[in-house]
């Protein structure tokens, strides 16, 4: 179960991927986790999540940064990089090597798709079947760590999705921390730092909602408390179809002049976000529609289904 914040002031953050600008479904998670922080007078993070490199796409970081501040969405302390943090992540997977529960696995891609007859994992992967869970086979070099899950149902309560349970036995299996050589896996990292953040409260994309229980089952492994978890809709295409890059960028389209259009950019996001905010309010200052936002935004009436963002007429 996520725990309550209770009285503690709450910590959200954002943790944007340097890949690309900031897309429509990205602002939506900034606004949304900016406002379930400033609601309750708390602070908001940000973090920048460049670990995996060939990905990251340089001045990006920088871009997503100047957005953020543009509208209006201003963090609190220093913003993180977790290419910096690396050692904070070894010392966690060398704590589950210590204690039996993270081991090498030396199977490829292709032997484990020969051998894993189970469905695949909520997100598309392959059910590791644990072939290296007793050691590494005599002559197979290591690939990858892994962590062993057990075969258990992780509950938590989203804020917005409700109820949530997954058995990682049956799903992913015994899931990758670090590949042979390469970064470590995003689900190590954001448990690391959004502990030693003190963050408390997770809003994020219901894309991520798949990842929580890996998130959970490592919070528990290395004594973390969970945060609380608010994944937040996604954004499609007007057609309900995946966004792509091309419908998406906030940052937005080349040319948009985000200064003017920033006040109808959040106005349209508390609006996709379920949020009654008068019309009105398109017309006013920046500033104002941020105000009504941490006066007004109530969680339970964000929607829980994937939609379209709303029409945005930008006044350029
Ligand atoms: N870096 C992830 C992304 O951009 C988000 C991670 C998180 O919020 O936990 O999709």
């Amino acid at each position: 179960m996520s725990q309550s914040t209770g009285h503690r002031p709450v910590v959200g953050r954002f943790a944007p991927s340097p890949t690309g600008r900031l897309h429509l479904g990205s602002l939506v998670a900034a606004v949304g986790s900016w406002l379930m922080a400033k609601r309750s007078g708390g602070s908001w993070l940000v973090r920048i999540e460049d670990l995996d490199t060939p990905r990251v796409v340089p001045g990006m970081a920088e871009d997503i940064l100047r957005t953020l501040e543009t509208l209006g969405l201003v963090w609190d302390g220093e913003v993180l990089r977790q290419s910096n943090r690396t050692h904070l992540y070894r010392e966690a997977l060398d704590r589950l090597t210590a204690s039996g529960r993270a081991y090498q696995c030396g199977c490829s891609r292709s032997e484990i798709a020969q051998i894993s007859s189970a469905p695949h994992g909520t997100s598309g992967e392959l059910r590791y079947p644990g072939t290296c869970r007793d050691g590494l086979p005599p002559g197979k070099p290591p690939r990858a760590v892994r962590v062993r899950v057990d075969n258990e149902l992780i509950r938590f309560n989203d804020c917005i999705m409700g109820e949530m349970s997954e058995n990682l036995a049956e799903t992913c299996g015994d899931f990758v921390l670090r590949r042979a050589d390469g970064p470590f896996a995003y689900h190590l990292a954001v448990v690391v730092d959004d502990v030693l953040q003190g963050v408390n409260q997770v809003v994020r994309g219901a894309d991520l909602l798949a990842s929580t229980p890996r998130q959970i089952h490592l919070q528990r492994l290395l004594g973390y408390q969970p945060p609380d978890y608010c994944h937040v809709p996604l954004v499609t295409a007007p057609d309900g179809g995946k966004l792509s890059k091309r419908d998406a960028p906030v940052s937005l389209a080349e040319g948009v002049d985000i200064h003017s259009c920033g006040a109808v950019l959040i106005h349209s996001a508390l609006t996709f976000l379920g949020q009654p905010i008068p019309p009105l309010l398109r017309r006013a200052p920046l500033r104002e529609v941020l105000e009504w936002g941490v006066a007004h935004f109530d969680p339970l009436l964000v929607p829980r289904i994937s939609a379209p963002f709303p029409e945005v007429a930008l006044p350029y």
